[in-house]
């Protein structure tokens, strides 16, 4: 059995404990016991914490429930019976004090505005998720949870640690119940919320400094909100900062204009992408014309129009076939050539004759490829690229 310092002073940095058992692991671990300890063990949300004992780095402890808490300590310099001089990772506490008593007031929030519980709490390493019951989550409603969330941290409430019986605590107003037998630990943010939790928290709500929501979204039928607070909060309004003012100096604008710089350049793009599809549509007719004046006649009256270009992709090809078999009595053998495959499109006009998809597979056969499609248009594509204008040649003369 461990004693829990973190449950009567979640600000105990420094501890002093004698060393009760220890697991040597092969990998040069040791997993260790004390009579006390001031260390948190992941758990509830929360991740463990770090720090050093005489010296040896800790990097993680594990709940044990009623078996005490493992600390999992690099190195092997320790032995059952010694007096250990314990540190914990100060920074990194307060950090999970901020985020954690953080999601006690911001789940209240929501509960005092909205009557929507929290289902589920993840601490992760940049910024903190809760799952909350909230149907129609909205920017206005997330922002008064989280005006009403700052104004608690501004009015400095006590944070008080309450041990109760499970009787006194069934005629509590608990903000959420507790699985645990015997006597629980409540958390009370005076006049505001009262929860069981076994966690790290701030001393009063001012030590949580500020609470920011990153975004929400509709996930499993709740909504997860996204939030970082304190330190944290201060570290993500710096990365967001940097990140907006560097969008901002490509368009030599003011960080807060950033977004409708952005806005406005989509805009401009969407008009030249239209616009360079007109152009296209435009060059493609010019240059059918120039095949189709140049083709040779076939069975007499058939214009052929053949044709192998350097690197066109499959659409700009079909756009060509098509501006072609726009005349009467076309046919349309073309194909491209890439760096390391080869495409076709062939394509006639409803009164000229040969099936197309028969030569298209001929064709693919030739160039180690596939294709095919109907009677008067087919595509397809291959690797053999040197045999391209040889497999165009063989179409032509089963044409004539
Ligand atoms: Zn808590």
């Amino acid at each position: 059995m461990t004693e829990r310092l973190y449950y009567t002073d979640s600000h105990l940095a420094e501890f002093e404990a004698r060393v009760t058992s220890i697991t040597e692991r092969v990998s040069g671990w040791s997993a260790v016991q004390l009579d006390r300890t001031a260390f948190y063990p992941t758990g509830g949300g929360q991740p463990s914490d770090t720090g050093v004992l005489n010296g040896a780095r800790v990097v993680e402890c594990i709940d044990m429930e009623d078996e005490g808490v493992i600390h999992v300590v690099q190195g092997r310099n320790l032995k059952v019976g010694d007096a250990v001089k314990g540190y914990v990772d100060w920074p990194r506490r307060l950090d999970h004090i901020q985020q954690h008593t953080g999601q006690h007031i911001l789940s209240q929030a929501f509960v005092n505005l909205f009557v929507a519980e929290t289902r589920g709490v993840h601490m992760l390493e940049q910024y903190s998720e809760i799952d909350i019951a909230l149907d129609n989550p909205t920017e206005e409603k997330v922002d008064a949870a989280v005006e009403f969330a700052n104004r608690i941290i501004r009015e400095d409430r006590r944070v008080r640690i309450r041990n109760v019986t499970k009787e006194e605590a069934a005629n509590l107003p608990l903000r959420k119940e507790s699985q645990r037998e015997g006597e629980l630990r409540l958390i009370e943010i005076e006049g505001f919320d009262l929860t069981p939790c076994g966690g790290t928290h701030a001393r009063s709500s001012g030590e949580v400094g500020v609470i920011a929501v990153r975004s929400f979204e509709r996930a499993k039928g709740m909504t997860r909100i996204e939030f970082v607070a304190g330190v944290r909060a201060l570290a993500d309004y710096n990365r967001t900062n940097r990140a907006t003012r560097t969008i901002a100096a490509m368009f030599s604008a003011g960080r807060d204009e950033a977004a409708d710089a952005v806005a406005r350049l989509l805009e401009e793009n969407k008009q030249l992408a239209r616009r360079v599809r007109d152009m296209e549509e435009i060059a493609t007719q010019v240059e059918a014309e120039e095949i189709w004046a140049e083709a040779k006649l076939i069975n007499d009256d058939v214009k052929l129009c053949a044709r192998v270009f350097d690197d066109r992709d499959p659409e700009s090809l079909k756009r060509v076939a098509l501006a072609l078999i726009a005349h009467t009595k076309t046919v349309a053998l073309l194909g491209s050539r890439g760096m390391d495959a080869a495409r076709l499109v062939f394509a006639r006009s409803a009164d000229a004759l040969g099936d197309m998809n028969a030569l298209m597979r001929e064709a693919c056969e030739m160039i180690e490829g596939r294709g095919g499609g109907r009677a008067d248009i087919a595509q397809g594509g291959g690797r053999k690229v040197e045999k391209l204008e040889e497999a165009i040649e063989a179409a032509k003369d089963n044409l004539t």
